[in-house]
């Protein structure tokens, strides 16, 4: 698979060019809206061709599938773009701005017969796998509520547009609460359809909020408590899911990387979860050349990516009203 990448992005740079190369395929291809940060990544990463053109990169035979990881609100138009080139998509979180940008490129990508696919690394984690195995093998029983712990401290170089500018899509409830509403839908296989919550700024947010609390409600009645944050350097992250017949202690595992430690306790008592170590978000491009190969579904769908960016909306609705608000899915 020949691969061109839409923006120069840290993701890009840290995690996603080495895992599409592990993956076997080629990058050719990558435009920033900037030429010099083009040339300095393509340079740093020898991908052989760099620019700021979207239509010569789609243009390029060659290139079968692109990886979006420009700043949020650019996502539509350059995502819109691809599937009219024929190209498949893997889109970074949130896929929009908007539900209603989110629905169009999932129907145009469907309409297309390419694959779309949403970069959910923490569905693809080792970790996360495990606690979704042991929920769903009923260890635990009835599931009663589920926390998540993802108060972290944004480091310094990625302290600009997600904490001071909203029309890029800044704010720590497009960041992290989308990838926990995603964690929530895979461990429990359900939406939550109500949310309660509140946000804030505490220190590092400049016209957006850095912190956010909520509680959602499952069809299920499993209520999840969630806590995103910019501004916790000590927090560390992690989550638990109660049952009737035990509970899952999973702690520092919302992360990039393979690590952190699940227990279980029973009335048996308590025991260490093992789990498999790789690399994530080398998991999340197996599984979408999987689906261009027509072998199965992305890690995280496109219906995966509105249901998180539906959640998050409404987390971010019912702060700024102070009320509960319902979790619209559709645009
Ligand atoms: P960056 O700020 O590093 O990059 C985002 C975009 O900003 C780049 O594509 C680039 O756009 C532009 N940019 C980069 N550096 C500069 C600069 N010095 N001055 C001005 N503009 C610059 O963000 P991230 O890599 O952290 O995030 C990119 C996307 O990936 C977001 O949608 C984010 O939500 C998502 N993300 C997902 C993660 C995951 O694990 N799934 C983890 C981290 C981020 P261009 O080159 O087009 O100009």
């Amino acid at each position: 698979m020949r691969w061109g990448l839409i923006g120069a992005s840290t993701i890009a740079d840290q995690h996603m060019i080495s895992a599409i190369r592990e993956s076997g395929s080629d990058i050719v291809a990558l435009i920033s809206s900037t030429q010099s940060r083009a040339q300095d990544m393509a340079h740093r990463h020898g991908i052989p061709k760099h620019g700021t053109d979207l239509s010569a990169l789609l243009a390029d035979p060659a290139i079968a599938a692109v990886y979006i990881s420009s700043t949020n609100e650019k996502h539509h138009a350059q995502a819109m773009a691809a599937i009219a080139a024929g190209k498949h998509v893997l889109c970074e979180k949130p896929l929009a701005m908007t539900l209603t940008e989110a629905v169009e490129m999932v129907q145009a990508a469907e309409k297309a017969g390419v694959v779309f696919a949403t970069n959910h690394h923490l569905r693809c984690s080792g970790s996360h796998r495990a606690v979704r195995d042991i929920v769903r093998s009923g260890r635990i029983g009835r599931v009663l509520s589920l926390r998540l712990f993802h108060a972290v401290h944004l480091p310094p170089h990625l302290q600009g547009w997600r904490i001071d500018n909203s029309a890029a899509g800044g704010g720590v409830i497009p960041d992290i609460t989308v990838h926990d509403a995603d964690v929530a839908r895979f461990l429990l296989g359900e939406t939550p359809v109500s949310v309660v919550a509140q946000m804030g700024a505490s220190g590092m947010g400049q016209g957006v909020e850095d912190s956010a609390m909520s509680v959602w409600t499952t069809p299920s009645g499993a209520m999840v408590q969630s806590h995103e944050s910019f501004t916790h350097p000590f927090a560390g992250s992690g989550l638990e899911v109660h049952g009737t017949e035990g509970s899952i202690f999973a702690r520092g595992v919302m992360t990039q990387l393979p690590v952190g430690e699940i227990e279980l306790v029973t009335a048996k008592g308590r025991e260490a979860v093992p789990y498999s170590p790789h690399n994530l978000y080398l998991q999340g491009v197996t599984e979408f050349l999987a689906a261009v190969a027509g072998q199965a579904a992305p890690a995280a769908t496109g219906e995966d990516g509105i249901a998180s960016l539906a959640v998050a909306l409404a987390v971010r609705e019912a702060a700024r009203t102070g009320q509960s608000q319902r979790v619209k899915v559709s645009a």
